[in-house]
């Protein structure tokens, strides 16, 4: 049961304006949109709020420019991208706020699009200021808030006007925390994390908030060589924080309280050099590894034990390569237990959530990520879900 408004909460809303705002931070190269997934995700609230006769108003940030007006950082960049995605005429307004906003409501009919300047060119916007929010609020009838990669931040158009005016979740943040829910706020059991990425140190918190949580942890990555060295094996060249050893026995130790079976892989990928196909690769179990090498993979016997671990879970949520999957052949093992994963997403046994720059990366490289139950392109907003943190934007949306 959602606890925050959705557009099914909206009664008529012909003619009335909707601040909508939403992710459009768009990957761009020479003022050039390089990849339109965000404009995609927005579609959908977008076209609904149109088609319901509002007027939408868009509001989002792009870049850092930090309170100032930088020309190459305007949003007017992205009107050619969202007209093409949204097949409708799409108005630019330079400003978020006063008389030039209410011109152009003066201008734009019911149904019609408009996206307001990036929102971080205010100083208020990123200081959550009372008045710029109420500025911004003063042209408008209600709030959507379909950003859910931005809700860790509590800015102005984030958080602040779902104060002041009527607030909805838009389609995208509805869909992100729907599936946030099911996959650790109340998952199916057993439930199955599988972390991995580069460092301990950056996940540190997600670890700790998992373990409590999940009942089986899947350690794979640059960060399992952590663990293994903490345990009393050599893991030779291989990144790893030594100086996290006991941090990761308390991990392990809070594991181990909470009755989450922790799993750390027994056969690796190594090799003396980190280049695609390297003569020096070896398979070897993680006890032979030898002092010029570095683990660069899980190997494909443990590959195999974690899919078994899966086929009997009924959730997984996973954040982080199991190894340097950008050269082969160290992308094995994620390709491997993506694929496990995304057939049992398929076949309905498991519910199967993932997010993270990587790791969006590495199962669309596997070409699986279509068959996970969701995938999430939130980055830190993600992650200090996985953290167990409250994202103040969806906390407002709440209250
Ligand atoms: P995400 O962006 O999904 O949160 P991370 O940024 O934490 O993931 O981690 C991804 C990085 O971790 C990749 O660049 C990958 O090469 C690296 N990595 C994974 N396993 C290893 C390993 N064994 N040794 C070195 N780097 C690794
Ligand atoms: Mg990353």
């Amino acid at each position: 049961m959602s606890t925050f408004r959705t557009l099914d909460d909206l009664g008529d809303v012909t003619g009335k304006v909707a601040l909508v705002r939403g992710d459009l931070n768009l990957p761009m190269q020479d003022g050039t949109v390089t990849d339109d997934t965000r404009v995609r995700a927005a579609a959908a609230t977008i076209l609904e709020l149109a088609g319901k006769g509002a007027k939408v108003l868009l509001l989002a940030h792009f870049c850092r420019p930090k309170g100032e007006r930088v020309s190459t950082q305007s949003l007017s960049m992205v009107i050619d991208c969202l007209q093409s995605v949204l097949e409708r005429e799409v108005m630019f307004v330079s400003e978020i706020a006063g008389p030039v906003v209410a011109q152009s409501l003066g201008i734009l009919r019911p149904g019609d699009i408009a996206v307001l300047e990036n929102t971080r060119f205010w100083k208020g916007e990123e200081k959550n200021d009372p008045e710029l929010v109420k500025a911004i609020a003063a042209n408008g009838d209600f709030y959507v808030n379909d950003a859910f990669s931005a809700a860790h931040r509590a800015h102005a158009s984030t958080e602040g006007l779902a104060h002041v005016l009527p607030a909805y979740a838009g389609r995208s943040m509805q869909a992100e925390l729907e599936a946030l829910e099911k996959a650790l706020g109340n998952p199916q059991k057993p439930v199955a994390a599988v972390v991995g990425g580069a460092k301990v140190s950056s996940k540190l918190d997600v670890l700790k908030h998992l373990v409590g949580k999940v009942d089986h942890l899947i350690i794979g990555g640059g960060m399992a060589n952590t663990f293994l060295a903490a345990r009393g094996v050599s893991v030779g060249k291989s990144l790893c924080e030594h100086d996290l050893a006991a941090t990761a026995e308390e991990i392990l130790d809070n594991a181990d309280k909470a009755g989450c079976t922790v799993h750390l892989p027994y056969d690796v990928a190594v090799a003396k050099e980190f280049a695609a196909n390297p003569s020096s690769l070896r398979i070897c179990n993680v006890h032979e590894v030898a002092a010029d090498e570095m683990i660069l993979d899980v190997g494909p016997l443990a590959v195999e034990a974690l899919g078994d671990v899966l086929k009997i879970c009924r959730t997984l949520v996973w954040n982080g390569p199991l190894g340097a999957f950008e050269i082969a052949p160290f992308d094995a093992a994620t390709v491997a237990l993506a694929r496990t994963a995304a057939a049992l997403s398929r076949e309905g046994s498991l519910v199967s959530v993932a997010g993270g720059g990587d790791t969006v990366a590495a199962l669309n490289h596997a070409g699986v990520a279509g068959d996970f139950s969701y995938v999430s392109t939130a980055g830190g907003a993600f992650l200090e879900w996985m953290e167990g943190k409250e994202l103040p934007g969806v906390v407002a949306l709440e209250r």
